[in-house]
């Protein structure tokens, strides 16, 4: 179902209008209101007027993350401290985390957000949506939670951790939407399958909707085989709102970008021009009618690239590709651009691989190292007979094609590797431990 056909369906002329009209009405808001914004543009030599269209986005200056950290907490707020309903924040691995604030009405445009992507998978009334996404300051939770309530299906706030309880919930509560991080997603689908009290076949999961980290085909296979379940992607970041800036349709055959609320572009991160139509770049965004804390061409780090012409869905908003990874997640290995990404991408054309993985880089002797640990399916361990590790050339090679560089394979037993039940970690680089 089309939630808002108005706007996800809207002409590409229509859409640049709108998308025109909010933009100068952000940009003078910024301008107006924000300390911060001023200064920018003032260093930029711009103001509101030089603004006509979407067209001159790119005389605006661009934000970053550590723009929002300096700003921190409330630097880049526009509206009066009475108006604020809710703050966010995202898990800030490293120093002070990104806060966003919310009025009403930003938290109805973000529930919209989520409402669209969970509709076109055919959420509704009668639907039970069991929200594995850890609830709190991260937007996963609550943001799959509103858009569920926006569609009346019944919420099921179980947030993440404690599998076995989920499960039982899931079978109980006849559970037939699942909304939680791919990662988990299977986890949940390995503790089904190796369980003796409950059986998929008896379960009533009906779709999914994985995000907060990159996922691929090979992994959408797998979840849709295990959990019997079609799989979808929601896509967003908490400087947006939250997860729902984006999602997949029912033709699963790229993540739509909501561009009447987000604008988007892909730049150059080097060169920060934006680069030609089609081709791979950084995605930035614009947020077109956030209110409490609107944000100018924010660069996201997620690589990506879009497609302007109309899904067979009858959409019209863009869409992107799978997210690569962030640049801060790419490794460099022996002068090798490596995302982590590639690697599930490889370990799920293997059946007798799970799609877990580790990554480990070093330097010895003045030399990358390049350690991959992954897992056997169990099934496929007790086949293979004692001592013998299968199958190594293959996926050995099949790595060597896709990244460029020769891997330390490392062939782990079942349920070696740690599970996840937020956002999965897949690498560690001891060379930033060094000197
Ligand atoms: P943090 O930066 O602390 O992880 P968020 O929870 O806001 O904060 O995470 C947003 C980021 O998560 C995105 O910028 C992107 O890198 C990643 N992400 C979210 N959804 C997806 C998705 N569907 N596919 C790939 N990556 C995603
Ligand atoms: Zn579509």
């Amino acid at each position: 179902m089309i939630y808002n056909p108005q706007m996800e369906c809207m002409s590409r002329e229509e859409m640049r209008e709108l998308q025109s009209q909010r933009l100068k009405d952000i940009v003078k808001t910024c301008y107006r209101k924000s300390k911060f914004y001023r200064r920018k543009m003032a260093e930029m030599d711009v103001t509101p007027d030089d603004i006509q269209s979407i067209d001159d986005i790119h005389k605006l200056p661009f934000t970053t993350k550590f723009d929002l950290r300096d700003e921190y907490p409330f630097g880049l707020m526009v509206v009066p401290p009475t108006e604020i309903a809710r703050v966010h924040a995202s898990s800030g691995t490293t120093g002070k985390p990104v806060i966003d604030v919310y009025t009403k009405n930003d938290l109805d445009m973000w529930s919209e957000g989520v409402a669209r992507v969970m509709a076109a998978g055919g959420v509704g009334p009668g639907d039970t949506v069991q929200v594995s996404y850890g609830y709190g300051l991260f937007t996963g939770g609550l943001g799959a939670h509103e858009g569920a309530a926006r569609l009346g299906a019944c919420q099921l706030p179980t947030s993440s951790g404690n599998t076995e309880k989920q499960i039982m919930l899931m079978e109980d509560l006849r559970t037939n939407v699942l909304a939680c991080t791919p990662s988990y997603a299977m986890r949940l689908a390995e503790a089904i399958q190796n369980s003796d009290r409950v059986s998929i076949n008896k379960m009533a999961l009906r779709c999914g909707f994985f995000g907060a980290e990159p996922w691929t085909e090979g992994m959408r296979r797998e979840l849709e085989e295990k959990l019997h379940i079609k799989a979808y992607d929601i896509y967003g970041l908490t400087e947006m709102c939250g997860p729902g800036v984006g999602g997949e349709c029912e033709c699963q055959n790229g993540t739509h970008l909501w561009e009447d609320m987000f604008y988007p572009e892909i730049i150059n991160p080097e060169t920060l021009q934006p680069v030609a139509p089609g081709e791979f770049g950084e995605l930035v965004f614009t947020s077109l009618c956030k209110e409490a804390m609107p944000i100018l061409r924010y660069r996201t780090r997620d690589l990506t690239r879009l497609h302007y012409e109309k899904c067979e869905c009858g959409r019209t908003a863009v869409r992107m590709d799978r997210i690569l990874g962030r640049s801060d997640d790419m490794m460099i290995i022996r002068g090798v651009n490596v995302f982590p990404s590639q690697i599930e991408a490889c370990l799920t054309e293997f059946p007798a691989f799970q799609p877990y993985y580790f990554i480990t880089v070093d330097r010895v002797n003045n030399e990358d190292t390049f350690d991959l640990d992954v897992e056997l399916k169990p099934e496929y361990f007790r086949r293979s007979p004692e001592g013998q590790m299968p199958h190594i050339q293959p996926l050995y090679d099949r790595i060597v094609s896709m990244v460029g560089i020769k891997p330390n394979i490392h062939i782990l037993p079942p349920m070696t590797l740690e599970r996840s039940s937020g956002k999965a970690k897949h690498t560690c680089d001891k060379r930033n431990f060094k000197n």
